[in-house]
């Protein structure tokens, strides 16, 4: 993997370096930046951004709908952490609430306890599986029943694509089940989607079908999308009201921000292009490695077989060495499938990994 990072390309007459560390360290295009220049502007803590509005309007609009997140309401917000602390003290409204989330999740992990330090919310964290599921039978087991010694179990959080998993996207019929199981339990569900969009393309499903059982969601547009800045939340119109409020407190109330979220509407409209054309580049790459890995073993077998002739010379008749030789080369062969197999399986792991080591991200 660390070789990667080593990668040159050739690209036209300029040799560059390609940074996986993450990518969050993408940078707006030429047009994305255009965007910002002739955007319309206004005062958003008053709502009067007509640029930030259109990002409502994203979700507000029937046909945008169909292929985003079919939510009814939807807000811009200055951070994935801020995009999360928002939705689950938005879900978490009463003193002694508590979630249910992965162990292995970025608002367990990688947010410094903020829904604990400032919300005062409390975690109830579930070992997260390999691929980034959860026991939806162990969720069952730990809700509260209403008892005055336990906190009130008030929201499931999930993770799509689940980062420090390896950037999994999550089996759909399991976010189905944990949906369902919800609904029957009577709490929301929160998807943290920093990545959904990720995760869409890879499972070739709308996005709007990932979340179909969410109550609220969080796509980063600063990750693979490219924008500099910026989150947005989907929820209902009551939801968002109260997010509004929320980050306001939090200080996220931005003042002529349709600077950034016109970057951030482009970087939306264009998602699906973006993420289908990561993934080919990361395949292109992991092919790469691959082709690489193989010519190395070869060189070192021919070396090998040269060293086992020279030694079998002298001490066998021609005949037997032509029978080892065979063996031998049957051997071989037999060998490289298998790591081929290996390698490919490790390749598409690879291919899904958001590139992303949040330990270095922060
Ligand atoms: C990056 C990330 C966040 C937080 O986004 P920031 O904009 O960096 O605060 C939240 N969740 C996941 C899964 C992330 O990868």
């Amino acid at each position: 993997m660390f070789k990667f990072f080593n990668l040159i390309l050739q690209d036209t007459q300029m040799e560059r370096i390609i940074d996986m560390r993450s990518d969050t360290v993408t940078l707006p295009t030429k047009e994305m930046k255009q965007t910002m220049l002739t955007a319309p502007l206004g005062d958003d803590v008053f709502g009067e951004d007509p640029t930030v509005n259109v990002i409502f309007i994203f979700f507000h609009c029937k046909k945008k709908v169909a292929s985003l997140l079919g939510k009814e309401d939807a807000l811009f917000v200055p951070s994935g952490t801020m995009a999360n602390l928002i939705c689950v003290l938005g879900h978490c409204w009463s003193r002694g609430s508590e979630v249910i989330l992965g162990d292995q999740t970025h608002i367990f992990l990688f947010e410094q306890g903020g829904i604990a330090q400032l919300g005062g919310v409390h975690p109830r964290p579930l070992p997260n599986l390999p691929d980034g599921t959860f026991s939806i039978e162990l969720m069952e087991n730990v809700f509260r029943d209403n008892n005055i010694h336990f906190p009130v179990t008030s929201l499931v959080c999930i993770e799509n694509t689940h980062n420090l998993i390896g950037g999994k996207a999550l089996p759909l019929q399991w976010v189905d089940e944990v949906g369902r199981k919800c609904k029957e339990l009577g709490v929301p569900l929160h998807v943290d989607g920093a990545r959904l969009f990720n995760a869409s393309v890879l499972l070739n499903v709308p996005p709007e079908r990932l979340v179909r059982d969410a109550s609220s969601v969080n796509i980063c547009v600063s990750k693979g999308l490219g924008a500099p800045v910026g989150s947005v939340i989907a929820a209902s119109h009551e939801f968002i009201e109260r997010a509004k409020r929320l980050r306001k407190v939090l200080g996220g109330g931005m003042r002529q921000s349709g600077v950034l979220a016109s970057m951030g509407i482009y970087a939306i409209d264009h998602a699906t292009e973006t993420i289908v054309n990561d993934h080919k580049n990361m395949a292109l790459i992991a092919n790469e490695a691959i082709e690489e890995t193989e010519e190395t073993e070869a060189t070192e077998e021919t070396e090998e077989t040269e060293e086992t002739e020279a030694t079998e010379e002298t001490e066998e008749t021609e005949e037997t060495e032509a029978t080892e030789e065979t063996e031998e080369t049957e051997e071989t062969e037999e060998t490289k499938e298998i790591e081929k197999t290996e390698e490919t399986e490790e390749t598409k792991e690879t291919e899904e990994t958001d590139e992303t080591k949040e330990i270095e991200e922060t």
